[in-house]
């Protein structure tokens, strides 16, 4: 096992640990520890919510959860001789949950996966399910089940939602004034259009005084990706993927968390990844001047490993730029393309006897394969959603004989 370089007691708040972490992008966030490049070392990560979710079956937790100390991220790890226009190379050598430990805190044995509430966070399908729900998944090795979702198991293909370097002090104020002129076109929009900085939850790590003032001030919200990178969630920053940062502050100050044991493409729920806390073992390395070198200016570059559960067949989904429930043609808008072929892939599954939450949760967390199929053909925009038909322990493919109809349980609700 690599030197552990960021460590995280699970029984405790990131707030509590004896180096905190950060939930705030901003330069002056004081390094937790320097590496050097060419060495391996291993970051522990709290679950993004810092441990707001519990293993149960009420989502209020979701409802009521707290997102301004969101997403509580392990760092920063300064970079000896990094200077901004370098590339930084991050291999992920290997990640997963909590090592050897079961208990109350995600990551440990078990994860989850929520849809927001419209009121408090939202997520893609939020006109259609304004409520709060959650489902646990337990964890069996690789493989990931869940008592909220029965008929469904798959292989998780682990990966970090949130990495990224520190933004240098203009980039953070070109976030900050382009971020705020987007909020202005309809301040009162909820679920918001963008969330400006907040003091109320700063962590700025082990920074205090005037320091951690400007970083609650001015920090950016850690919700979007940006040039620094941020939270993609691309499920394919899996095992083996190698990642090329931009450079924009000396040091890099490198950051991250929000593991997750699985993820959808899109991540449609918001939260809906399989949420964890654990570890992740990582190598880094410099390209000097490698942003002016391969015109990596606004955001990094990837090589995806190739850990991940070889699917073969699918049901897959077709969704365009039409609003079906007012007939009204959008001009060539992927979003709305795939929000269609989501709705179209819920209305599918319940037939088969989930409820139409399940089916939305279930999107969020299975290996799905979400693509841009065209974009030219005027005016509909065409996206598809790939489901793998081996994830479930039926037969999912439409016939004469019709859907094949059982008791599905149900999924953790709020009250
Ligand atoms: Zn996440």
């Amino acid at each position: 096992m690599p030197e552990v370089v960021f460590g995280v007691d699970q029984t405790r708040s990131m707030r509590d640990q004896s180096v905190p972490g950060h939930n705030r992008w901003h330069p002056d966030i004081p390094p937790a520890v320097t590496v050097r490049p060419g060495s391996e070392f291993r970051v522990e990560c709290r679950e993004w919510t810092d441990g707001q979710i519990g293993n149960n079956d009420s989502a209020n937790d979701v409802r009521d959860v707290d997102l301004d100390r969101c997403h509580m991220l392990s760092g920063p790890i300064a970079v000896e001789g990094a200077e901004p226009g370098d590339l930084l190379v991050v291999d992920i050598l290997d990640l997963g949950p909590v090592p050897q430990q079961t208990g109350d805190v995600a990551g440990q044995g078990w994860g989850y996966t929520g849809i927001f509430a419209k009121a408090n966070g939202g997520g893609f399908l939020t006109d259609r399910y304004p409520d709060a729900y959650k489902a646990i998944w337990d964890f069996h090795g690789q493989r990931a089940t869940s008592r909220h979702l029965p008929g469904v198991g798959f292989t998780g293909i682990t990966h970090p939602g949130l990495f990224g370097t520190a933004p240098s002090a203009d980039l953070l104020a070109r976030w900050n004034v382009r971020e705020r002129a987007l909020i202005a076109t309809d301040p009162d929009r909820v679920p918001a259009l963008a969330l400006p900085p907040l003091e109320s939850g700063t962590l700025g790590g082990t920074a205090g005084g005037e320091v951690l003032g400007r970083i609650a001030r001015d920090g950016a919200r850690t919700v979007p990706p940006r040039e620094n990178g941020g939270n993609h969630d691309i499920k394919n920053f899996t095992r083996g993927t190698r990642v090329f940062y931009p450079v924009h502050r000396a040091g890099a100050l490198f950051s991250g968390g929000d593991l997750h044991f699985s993820q959808g493409d899109g991540e449609i729920t918001f939260c809906g990844a399989i949420e964890m806390g654990g570890f992740i073992d990582l190598h880094v390395d410099l390209i000097k001047g490698g942003m002016e070198t391969y015109g990596v200016t606004t955001n990094p570059v990837f090589l995806p490993g190739n850990v991940e559960p070889r699917y073969s067949e699918f049901v897959s989904f077709v969704g365009v730029s039409v609003d079906h429930d007012t007939d009204t043609n959008l001009y060539n808008d992927a979003t709305v393309a795939y929000r269609n072929a989501c709705l179209n892939a819920i209305e599918y599954l319940t037939k088969f006897g989930y409820s139409g939450a399940q089916a939305y949760l279930l999107l969020g967390a299975a290996p799905i394969e979400g693509r841009v199929s065209g974009v030219v053909d005027i005016p509909n925009a065409c996206c598809s959603l790939y489901l793998p038909t081996a994830i479930f322990d039926f037969d999912l493919r439409p016939s004469a004989s019709g859907p094949t109809v059982a008791d599905r349980g149900r999924c953790a609700v709020s009250s």
